[in-house]
């Protein structure tokens, strides 16, 4: 099965077969190297050239784990935390938020509509309380970009913290986390890195890790200073999911093989012909080229197609795509080219399409 939903994604055969290494005890040594290795990774991936400043941690669950870590851990006491909303994952973000009581409220936007870095300016400068900026890179929901470098940079002139959810951006969007300042921000490992669902992370600045150690343990589980000590000394707080994390630690090795340059090279050519593609049977897109993410395309439903009739007949021929959320969801249906696909696949999904319209 071809899937173009946005994680889990398909993986290679490389990648698959490193679950079946031996069976290991997460106290001894091999396990101790095999999480170093996907750190070091991890961090010759997303900060060339700064690895020393930054620290990865790596978490067992799904992408949410690591977000709500992320959100949690790093709010000193009494401050709070001011979400930028534009989609179900910046949505998350507040949910996780309003579970503590430590929001102010947020900034909403429709589900097309790109934040203005000024207006996130202004609402800082009014909540001193305001600590952490909490926003989504790539808002999967419609497959929207949000300018994060441009306000990281803002939100680091003004002292305080961004905390970014690159859930599905890592791996398939460009982002300069160590040039502008960016201290926190979320991972995964089943989505644009190609590795399976089940470890997430956090890459987080190391004068900054030293801080949080100091701030309100919000959660038992998901602390990450607590990860980050462990981790540290060569050990885990909990069982971590060992197989997930070899098969991960395979997939950043493809990844650095590839390159992450090659690798966001790629999905935007890919999502380029789907679109292309797509249009001359005219099919339109719900977003402007310009604000769409290089590895989701959300299109307006063929008319006369139901999502349910467009979904069955291309799973019947192979390939699953995505419904869209809320309001939308008998509007569009959404097309991700993450993961292991080669032209091929496209070229086979396109005709799919063509079959049954
Ligand atoms: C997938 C995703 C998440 C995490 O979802 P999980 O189901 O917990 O892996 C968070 N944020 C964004 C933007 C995502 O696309």
């Amino acid at each position: 099965m071809i899937l173009l939903n946005p994680g889990p994604v398909n993986v290679s055969e490389r990648v698959r077969k490193a679950l079946t290494f031996p069976d290991m005890c997460h106290r001894e040594p091999e396990c101790a190297e095999l999480i170093q290795n996907i750190r070091q990774k991890l961090l010759k991936a997303f900060v060339p050239g700064a690895e020393s400043e930054y620290t990865a941690i790596i978490l067992t669950g799904s992408g949410t784990a690591a977000v709500e870590a992320a959100v949690l851990s790093c709010l000193p006491v009494g401050k709070r935390v001011l979400t930028v909303n534009n989609g179900v994952y910046g949505q998350r973000i507040s949910d996780i938020v309003a579970s503590q009581r430590l929001g102010v409220p947020e900034i909403k936007l429709e589900w097309d509509e790109v934040p203005d870095p000024e207006k996130i300016r202004t609402a800082l400068k009014h909540h001193p309380e305001v600590q952490t900026l909490a926003l989504v890179h790539h808002e999967t929901t419609v497959g929207l970009i949000n300018p994060v470098n441009e306000i990281a940079q803002i939100v680091d002139d003004m002292g305080r913290v961004c905390v970014v959810d690159s859930v599905s951006g890592l791996g398939g969007e460009a982002l300069q986390v160590a040039g502008s300042h960016m201290y926190v921000v979320a991972g995964t490992a089943g989505k644009c890195i190609q590795g399976f669902p089940g470890v997430s992370f956090v890459l987080i600045r190391r004068g900054f890790i030293e801080r949080v150690s100091k701030y309100p343990k919000r959660s038992m589980y998901l602390n990450l200073p607590r990860y980050f000590e462990a981790q540290e000394q060569g050990t885990v707080p909990f069982t971590p999911a060992i197989q997930v994390y070899a098969a991960f630690n395979e997939a950043l090795s493809e990844l650095l093989e590839e390159g992450v340059k090659n690798r966001i090279k790629r999905y935007a050519t890919s999502a380029a012909f789907l679109r292309d593609q797509l249009a001359a049977l005219g099919v339109k897109t719900l977003l402007p080229a310009e604000r769409q993410s290089n590895s989701l395309t959300s299109f307006f439903l063929p008319d006369g197609r139901t999502y349910q009739e467009l979904h069955d007949g291309l799973k019947e021929r192979g390939y699953v795509i995505y419904a869209g959320q809320g309001l939308l969801s008998n509007k569009i249906f959404r097309v991700a080219n993450m993961g292991n696909l080669t032209q091929a696949d496209f070229e086979g999904f396109v005709s799919a399409f063509k079959e049954i319209i």
